[in-house]
């Protein structure tokens, strides 16, 4: 019975010796040392930071707004983020937040936010605001040029920095005189040369004939039909959306040649076939281009298939129809 009680006791003063042990050890740690994060970018350790949350938060901060002296930054891309690791150091070790947050966003890309309007799918101004953007083409509206049909406004995220149009610098490269556009009407009866997209197009809801029938690319819902103003595209459509899932195959409306196939602006991969008599068609969004520029193609032979590449909000095929380069209802002559 006694000599439990003293193996007891014993156990108690081993633990209160245990106890201030770690007290004096802990003490001393906490005198000399300090807990900091050693910081590394890339493989490569930069320095000490003292506090973590604080930084992590200001490069958070800067990654979605930059320094914004521009007004115009969208975001910054950082290529690698930094890699923290704790550790004990002696208290007369140098600590620089600052220096650091320097260096890891020097590592950065900057990407700019920037509208540009595009004519018949080309870029041909460069604007700083979605609202510059829309008085420009309320203004060309109100001019009532018959080329406004095609204007387009387009969001754009680029590492470069644009030379920005003003308003009026805009609106006068943009308008053409109706005289001007008369007169290009006029030597317009000609077929276009294959090779090259159309720049200067415009849209009629008339119904002219073709001279040539057309069969469906792919069957699917319509989703937005030709004339149909939509909160993405600021005018009017000049074509018909289908919608299809991604990699369906779609089919050549009619026999002809191929005279686009590659990346075309808001069109995404886009495929042109130049048939008779002046009409071209034109598939937009695709996926996969299974064509290239001077084949001759069959009516319904496969060319490529449904995707969701350029202005597009969901896989869908873009299906258009241009005569001598103006663009007609394609519900008036398929679908
Ligand atoms: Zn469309």
């Amino acid at each position: 019975m006694k000599k439990a009680l003293i193996h007891v006791k014993n156990s108690i003063k081993f633990f209160i010796l245990v106890f201030i042990a770690i007290c004096i050890i802990t003490g001393i740690v906490a005198f000399f040392f300090k807990p900091i994060y050693s910081v590394t970018i890339n493989g490569e350790q930069v320095g000490y930071i003292k506090n973590k949350t604080g930084l992590q938060k200001r490069i958070n901060t800067y990654m979605e707004k930059g320094d914004d002296s521009s007004g115009n930054i969208a975001f910054i891309q950082l290529d690698k983020l930094p890699e923290y690791k704790l550790c004990l150091l002696k208290k007369d070790i140098e600590c620089n937040d600052e220096e650091i947050f320097n260096k890891i966003i020097a590592t950065g890309t900057t990407y700019y936010k920037y509208f540009a309007i595009l004519d018949n799918q080309e870029e041909k101004q460069y604007v700083k605001d979605i609202e510059t953007a829309e008085a420009i083409v309320e203004e060309l509206k109100e001019k009532s040029s018959t080329n406004i049909d095609n204007l387009t406004i387009m969001e754009k995220y680029e590492t470069e920095l644009q030379e920005f149009s003003d308003k009026d610098t805009a609106v006068a490269g943009l308008y053409q005189q109706p005289v001007a556009v008369v007169a290009k009407a006029k030597t317009t009866t000609k077929v276009k040369a294959a090779g090259s997209v159309n720049t200067s197009l415009t849209t009629s809801g008339q119904k002219i004939s073709l001279g040539i029938a057309l069969v469906r690319p792919v069957s699917g819902k319509i989703t937005s039909r030709f004339g149909a103003k939509s909160s993405i595209r600021k005018s009017v459509h000049t074509g018909l959306d289908i919608a299809a899932s991604s990699g369906t195959p779609y089919a050549a409306a009619a026999a002809g040649t191929v005279t686009f196939a590659g990346y075309k602006g808001s069109y995404g991969n886009l495929i042109v076939i130049t048939h008779a008599n002046g009409v071209q068609t034109y598939y937009g969004h695709s996926s996969k281009i299974y064509v290239s520029v001077g084949e001759n193609v069959s009516q319904g032979e496969t060319i490529g298939a449904v995707g969701s590449t350029g202005n597009s909000t969901g896989p869908h095929l873009h299906f258009e129809v241009r005569v001598n380069g103006v663009a007609y209802n394609p519900q008036n002559y398929v679908y």
